[in-house]
């Protein structure tokens, strides 16, 4: 019995507009399909090998069915590429993965066409398993190049073969005995033509998760330049020929095909959630453990959003109070005055006596009246301020003052408290520094 473990990735890169790779990732058939020919064909003839692959190799899950699998999807994408003019010339490459059971004993089938690769990382060493299929590979096999030579050749791009681009295709195909602890990597040739064997195997032996693994490395072939899409899928040999015969043999769920194209991921709305239902044969306590980091990072996601808002509306909240608070201080100093004496002249101010606490009293009229021309009692109480209700009763108390002293002079006298006062209006910041204010007195006009 066989137990595998698996993640993938895929991404579009730093230099192309779409992403024309595919990469599948089921319980026992694993692939990576990088598409070309144009816009729309890359995408086609990727996605047409991909689900021709997965549909043939459900029905004849062997060793000979997944290589016959791939002639088949060579036949689709052909005749759909021929009675499509838009399509026309469109092709990809697909290299895949599968355990199939050949002789009552597991075994793992890989095929390949085209320059995708498939490596087995086994006790510390890379080895590439898939020989690419372009013309600079057919160059070193001839001794024309050297395989560094070739890594930089121009026409290291050039494939000699791939499917769809002709009615015929020779699929190459490995059989390979499980051993634990043994990891495959699929790629395309957006991975390795940025990274080396050394930096695929560093990421290979340092990082446990498999699904991390590949996330990794195509972060990695970003960083180094993303000139092509990436896609990887890494597989992890959990349990090999040798392990627990409790576990469900992987092969007799062959059919449980999906596809991790990014459309695919976006369908399901979580590529995690992808992930896990595509590896339903992990053991009990790394399913549970899944299961508590998934929850553990929805929490994290909903705290990120509950604080977010939180924040704003308190922003929001105290914006209204600090607002509310100025205008009820302003409301409070502007809508009160007082008669108070500048240089000898009773003047009238808009504010409170003293000020009050960023408001300094305005000076709205300066009445002509002088100390000298009202009673001495009231000269203090006007230094100290005396309050009124508008500048209109300011003007009443100020002419009733005058009329007072008038009267105290000469009691016959007959005044006009709108006679007596003339004002000038300014706007003069002072800051009277009494601030006790005796109780104005008034006196009756006659
Ligand atoms: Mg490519």
């Amino acid at each position: 019995m066989t137990l595998l473990r698996s993640g993938s990735a895929t991404d579009t890169g730093l230099v192309r507009s779409v992403n024309q790779d595919l990469a599948v990732e089921s319980p026992s058939l694993f692939a990576v399909a990088d598409g070309m020919g144009g816009h729309a064909g890359g995408e086609v003839a990727s996605r047409l090998a991909i689900e021709a692959l997965g549909v043939a190799f459900g029905r004849q899950p062997t060793g000979a069915g997944l290589s016959e699998a791939v002639t088949e999807a060579n036949t689709v994408v052909w005749q759909r590429s021929q009675e499509n003019p838009e399509l026309r010339g469109m092709g990809t490459t697909l290299t895949a993965m599968a355990v199939v059971n050949e002789d009552g004993h597991d075994v793992l089938a890989l095929v390949n066409v085209g320059d995708s690769r498939s490596y087995r990382f086994h006790d510390g060493e890379m080895i590439q398993i898939t020989t690419d299929h372009s013309l600079a590979e057919e160059m070193v096999r001839t001794g024309e190049l050297t395989s560094a030579e070739a890594a930089v050749h121009p026409h290291r791009h050039i494939l000699t073969r791939a499917l769809g681009v002709s009615p015929e295709v020779t699929v190459d195909l490995w059989k390979i005995q499980p051993v634990r602890g043994d990891r495959y990597l699929l790629c395309s040739d957006g991975l390795t033509n940025e990274l080396d064997t050394a930096q695929l195997a560093e990421v290979l032996s340092s990082v446990a998760d498999p699904r991390r693994a590949a996330e990794l490395l195509v972060r990695a072939a970003r960083s180094h330049g993303g000139s092509d899409n990436i896609t990887t899928v890494v597989v992890d040999v959990v349990v090999g020929e040798d392990g627990d015969a409790s576990v469900p043999a992987v092969a007799a769920v062959a059919a449980d095909f999906r596809t991790a194209s990014p459309e695919a991921e976006e369908a399901a709305g979580d590529q995690g959630e992808w992930a896990q239902a595509s590896t339903p044969e992990l053991p009990a306590s790394s399913r549970r453990e899944r299961r508590r980091a998934k929850r553990r990072e929805r929490r994290a996601a909903r705290g990120r959003r509950l604080i977010t808002f939180r924040t704003l509306l308190f922003v929001i909240l105290f914006g209204a109070v600090l607002a509310g608070a100025f205008y009820a201080v302003r409301w409070y100093d502007t809508n009160s005055y007082f008669v108070g004496v500048s240089n000898n002249e009773l003047v009238i101010y808009q504010g409170r006596v003293g000020g009050f606490l960023w408001y300094h009293p305005q000076q709205v009229e300066r009445t002509g009246v002088t100390t000298a021309d009202v009673s001495a009692q009231y000269v203090s109480a006007l230094q100290a301020g005396v309050e009124e209700t508008s500048v209109a009763s300011a003007r009443t108390y100020v002419a009733n003052l005058v009329c007072t002293r008038e009267l105290q002079v000469n009691p016959a006298a007959i005044c006009s408290s709108s006679a007596t006062v003339t004002t000038t209006t300014t706007t003069t910041t002072t800051r009277p520094t009494t601030t006790s204010v005796p109780a104005p007195s008034t006196t009756k006009v006659t």
